[in-house]
This record gives C-alpha cells, structure tokens and sequence, in this order.
C-alpha cells in the first residue's frame, strides 16, 4: 500500500479545503488499483460483467461468402447494359449449400444466408426479375458483389475484436456466442461493504423517538450498488461511537474492496472520525468545491478503500454518482469509457449559482418545439431526496459559472439508465 498522501500531495492544484470536483476526481483515480484476479462463467452469465481476457476470432463470422438477400446468385460477367437471360441450375438455401458450380450463362436461386454458390459474385434480388420456368432474366444495371456478405465481415480470424476491460452487454454476448465460445474469463465482482453511521437513525419497523429519523442512505446505497452488479453487504447503522464505529470500520475492510459509510464527515462530527481514522488507516477529510456534498473521506484501510460520504440523502446519491460510481467502475476492472455522458439542453428558467463551485441541481428534461428543454425541480435542499425523485437529470453547472438565465445553454446527466 503506496501512501495515499503522498501520491494526492503530489498532483497540481491539490488544495483538500477547497477541491475542485475535477481535482477530487483525478486524486481518487491516481490512489486505485484495479483488481485483477478473474473467473471462468458460462457466456450467457457474463453479462453484465467486466471481460478478463482479449477475444480472438479463431474462426471468419460469417463462415462463407453468402447472400444477403432472396434473389438469384449470378456471374456478373454474364450480364450486360440490357436485360440478360440466365438459366436457373437449381437452390441454395441457408444451410443448404448449392452442390456443384454456376457455370457462364447459368444462375441458381438463393435464400437469405445461404452460401454464394461456386463461380458466383453477386446476387439480384427477387423482386427485379422475370421469370419463365428455368428461365430468368436479369434487368442491366446490377453490380459484382452485390448483396453478399463476405467471409469474416463481421468477425476476423485473427483480429481481436474485444479486449480485457470491456463491460459485457447483449452485444457483446451475442458477439462472443457468434465465435461458438461457451465461457468466458471475467473479473471477479468487486467487493463493497457499507453502513450509514448516525445517533438520530432509526431503523425500518422500529417506532421513532423523538428527534430520529429513519434511515434511508442505506436503501439508496444499495440501489445504486446493486445496478452496479458488486457484491454488496450492508452492514447496518452505527452509533457515532468510537468503538463501535472502529469494530465496524475494521469489519468492513476486512472483507471488501470498498467501504462506503454515510454521515459522520461534516466539520462538527469530522475530528472525532479523523482520531479515529488516523489509528486505523490513511484517510483525507476533504471539503470539495461543489453542491451538495461539501465533505468527503477518502482513503485506505488495510486493503480496503474507503468513501465517506456526507450524511444528507441527496448528498449521497451526488457524491456516489459523481465520484464513488466511477471509482468502483475503474477499480472493477473496466477499461472502456463509462463517464456519465453530459448532453446540452436550454433552462427555461433562471438558475442561481455561484460562481466557484460545481452544483448538480435536480432538474427535468423535457422536449419542447423540438429542442430538449430542462428546468429544476424546484427545492434544492440537499436533505430534500424528493428532489432526487422528481428529477430525470442533473443540471451540472461548472465550476466558474454564475447563475444561468433563462434561454441559456446548461449541460445535463440524464438519470435513466444510469448504473
Ligand atoms: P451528518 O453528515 O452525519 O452530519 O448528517 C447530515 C444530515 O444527514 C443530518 O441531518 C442527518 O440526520 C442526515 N442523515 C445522516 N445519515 C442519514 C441516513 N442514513 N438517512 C437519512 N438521513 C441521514
Ligand atoms: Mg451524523
């Protein structure tokens, strides 16, 4: 373990009272190692997953040359700038290759798939001949190579056409089976353990006392990491007790990749955390230039990595999103690109801000007169989770923006879809 202050000390612009959203997220990436031990599953189970190993053709896909079409296989060199007659020599079907070749003068009947038959190279689409029995006459204007997939266009032998690193969806499952290959290597899942740390939280089916609240960090935690498909234990909530937080700390690191606690991390609750911390591990106490979300922890303990997150609702779901998300994405192996794409939409409204800090503002997209629009759910509190509810986007206002008026461009996260 390579001392996380030191490798964030030595990046420009490191400053941990006021850290730029950008400069938070480059010190993150510099401190992760991603796992590298891999295991063997069944193609239609790596969906989903992070591939583990580099996937060379061993075979052309398509196998043949074949048609793409139903129609009529032919030698272009037969054909000229008027109609031809060819003479129809019998069928290839998709898995039923012609037996024996065209030779000039002759053509042979060709179904989607199915093998080009021996001396042709191109095939004319059904709807454009006439026929008369074993007759068929070809319009001009057809073209040498015409409606034919050639062997290997899709796939090479050869030509690796996926690498390690690369997250696994239906495509790449189809790709995969395509070459007949059965199993695949993949990463092993990454580990994630948390726990939402508070006095005043009360847990599901217990009656709240006066001053509590029920705890719901944990339940949005584990939506989030769910989608993400690690390997998730909640372990619960844990008084702001040393002791109880320091068996819970150890516990956590002991077993995961990961640790993600929430609330604990604001300036009044920081120092004792920080005590606690510098006894069992290396964790930074950052203030980050953005809103919401101010406070964050990051660090190690024993192998684990570690994300305190703040303790209000929507704090935590922004902090996960904007940094947490792609950690455990990069520290899972993936080599791809997964940044959260940012599209451009025009707010309707006027948006306060200030200049000198990222807001991620809950906002809605909409269309309107055919331009994608956006508005902001109203209350930004960032106790407010409705807001997070309501809203199908983030609003991202940039670090060195003011507020925004009405009519102006503003860059946008769209939420659905987002693991
Ligand atoms: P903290 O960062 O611990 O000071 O918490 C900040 C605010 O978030 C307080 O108002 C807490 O009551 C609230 N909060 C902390 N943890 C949770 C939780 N697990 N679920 C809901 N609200 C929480
Ligand atoms: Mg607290």
């Amino acid at each position: 373990m390579s001392g996380i202050v030191q490798i964030v000390s030595c990046l420009d612009g490191y400053d941990p009272e006021a850290l730029r959203v950008d400069k938070a997220i480059e010190a993150i990436k510099a401190c992760l190692t991603p796992i590298s031990q891999a295991e063997a599953v069944p193609v239609r189970e790596a969906l989903g997953r992070v591939l583990a190993q580099e996937i060379v053709p061993d075979i052309n896909v398509p196998a043949h040359d074949n048609s793409a079409m139903d129609g009529y296989a032919v030698r272009s060199s037969d054909l000229a700038d008027k109609e031809t007659a060819l003479e129809e020599i019998g069928v290839a079907l998709a898995g039923k290759p012609l037996r024996g070749a065209v030779g000039a003068g002759q053509c042979a009947r060709v179904m989607t798939g199915a093998v080009m038959p021996q001396g042709t190279d191109a095939v004319v689409i059904q709807e454009v001949v006439k026929r008369d029995g074993k007759r068929i006459v070809v319009p001009p204007g057809q073209k040498k190579g015409q409606n034919v997939r050639y062997a290997g266009e899709d796939l090479k032998i050869g030509v690796p056409v996926l690498k390690s690193g690369k997250h696994l969806r239906p495509a790449e499952i189809g790709l995969i089976a395509s070459l007949g290959i059965g199993e695949v290597q993949v990463k092993r899942r990454l580990r994630v353990a948390f726990f939402a740390t508070g006095d005043e939280l009360a847990s599901i089916g217990a009656k709240l006392r006066e001053g509590e609240i029920y705890d719901s960090n944990r339940y949005t935690l584990h939506g989030m990491l769910s989608r993400l498909g690690v390997d998730i234990t909640d372990l619960g909530v844990v008084r702001d007790r040393p002791d109880l937080l320091e068996k819970a700390f150890l516990e956590a690191a002991g077993s995961a990749d990961v640790v993600i606690t929430t609330g604990g991390v604001s300036v009044g609750e920081a120092d004792f955390i920080k005590q606690l911390m510098a006894k069992l591990g290396e964790v930074l106490f950052w203030k980050i230039a953005m809103r919401p979300g101010r406070p964050m922890a990051f660090g190690r303990i024993g192998d684990a990595f570690l994300f305190g997150l703040p303790g209000n609702p929507v704090a935590v779901m922004v902090t996960f999103y904007q940094f947490v998300r792609d950690a455990l994405l990069h520290l899972s192996g993936r080599t791809d690109d997964y940044a959260i794409a940012l599209l451009n939409a025009i707010s309707s409204e006027k948006i306060r801000k200030v200049a000198g800090r990222t807001e991620y503002q809950r906002g809605i997209l909409y269309r309107e007169g055919g331009q994608w629009k956006v508005r902001t759910t109203g209350q930004q509190g960032s106790g407010v989770l409705r807001s997070m509810s309501e809203a199908n986007c983030f609003i991202v206002l940039e670090h060195s923006r003011g507020s925004v008026a009405a009519g102006e461009p503003v860059q946008v996260q769209v939420m659905e879809g987002l693991t």
